[in-house]
């Protein structure tokens, strides 16, 4: 028996694992691991379950939604929002989430420039005019790199035994895989797109013939810019009303790189700072311990200072020192900690970052810290 595929105990009733809808979304998931979009829109977007599922791919900085129903989408769409965690550990990607009421028969101009378009079980709740007008408002206006479209195979209804007509009483036609293909094939002739097949939901065995319970088209557009791309149109009035809209906290966003800096600055610096202390007590002891003068591996040690000449040249080195009751940490040794390197890039936008955060020397080229400081 196919693994995606379960005939339960009671003769003739299919179930799928995981579930049928829960296959379609992992097949969107898998897509966008792939060809690692930028910016997706989910058209019939429903209660948002795709959405939310999409929002954890980190390639993904733009998540639009649309739908013709508001309410089922407000259902849920406090799902989208930021949690706390977001706002403690900002991502380094940006994201911002927005969700349109309107139709897939209607074009505006917020729906321009994405690079993945998804229309999960969308197209068999068209009327008829409004299938009419969907492939130049997705292929022709729209026009993003990839067209996902999925639909019922009308060929695998038979194995249903409750279904007479169609599978959901909202559906308006249910294709076999002749009417899907030829209605695909023409589509992406007409707006230079290619087309592949595949589908989600194994027949059992012996039944391969009916296809895939679900079949998929994956369109690709072949020109890098379709044909009736908006910017040689006219300028297209909106035609949706936005009813949601999230921007996720980003390092992106100077004020949130800011804090993610100053916070990795004093980590680091702190764990500089006890390795140095840790270091100087044991050499402290030895020396007790030997009676012989050692130099310690860091500088001076803890009770000895140093004059006005020595201390700005030991300031300014790499390694770490106490003076007094001091300790300084050269900024380009907490530079050179690799996540400090990552999220400032130059050494002069971790000064620029830190500057009046952090306590620094008078030259600013280390951090100070009392040496009982936590
Ligand atoms: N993609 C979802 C929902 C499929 S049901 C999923 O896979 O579960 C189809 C959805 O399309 C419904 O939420 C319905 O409200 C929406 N819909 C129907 N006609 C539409 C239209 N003309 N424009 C946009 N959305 C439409």
């Amino acid at each position: 028996m196919d693994k995606n595929f379960q005939e339960e105990k009671f003769p003739g009733i299919i179930k799928f694992t995981p579930p049928l809808f829960k296959q379609r979304y992992q097949f969107i998931k898998d897509l966008v691991e792939k060809y690692k979009p930028k910016k997706v829109a989910d058209l019939g977007c429903a209660d948002c379950t795709l959405l939310r599922m999409l929002k954890s791919c980190s390639c993904i900085e733009v998540l639009a939604g649309l739908d013709s129903c508001a309410s089922v989408m407000r259902e849920n769409m406090h799902k989208l929002s930021p949690l706390p965690v977001d706002y403690l550990q900002p991502a380094e990607r940006s994201l911002t989430v927005t969700l349109h009421h309107g139709s897939v028969a209607h074009k505006d101009p917020c729906m321009l420039g994405f690079d993945l378009v998804t229309c999960i079980e969308l197209i068999e709740h068209l009327e008829e005019s409004e299938l009419k007008k969907f492939p130049e408002v997705v292929f022709g206006f729209m026009a993003p790199t990839i067209v996902v479209i999925s639909t019922p195979n009308s060929e695998f209804n038979p194995l249903f035994p409750g279904v007479t007509v169609f599978r959901h009483p909202d559906h308006k036609f249910e294709w076999n895989r002749e009417q899907f293909q030829n209605w695909a094939l023409e589509t992406a002739r007409h707006y230079d797109y290619s087309v592949e097949f595949t589908g989600v939901g194994h027949p059992p065995t012996g039944m391969e013939s009916v296809g895939f319970c679900t079949q998929i088209g994956m369109f690709f557009r072949k020109s890098p810019q379709a044909s009736g791309f908006a910017q040689f149109e006219e300028p297209t009035e909106a035609a949706y009303k936005t009813v949601f809209k999230a921007e996720y906290p980003s390092l992106k966003d100077e004020k949130y790189l800011q804090n993610a800096v100053v916070d990795e600055v004093f980590c680091t610096a702190q764990i500089i700072k006890q390795r140095l202390l840790d270091s100087l007590k044991s050499e402290h002891e030895e020396c007790n311990d030997n009676s012989t003068e050692r130099k310690s591996k860091f500088q001076p040690s803890l009770n000895c200072s140093l004059d006005e000449t020595g201390k700005l040249i030991v300031e300014k080195s790499m390694e770490p020192f106490v003076n007094e009751n001091v300790v300084y940490i050269p900024l380009q040794t907490i530079f050179s900690f690799p996540k400090v390197n990552r999220l400032c890039g130059t050494f002069e936008k971790l000064c620029k970052l830190i500057a009046g955060k952090v306590t620094l020397s008078s030259d600013g080229s280390a951090v100070m810290f009392n040496t009982e400081q936590e």
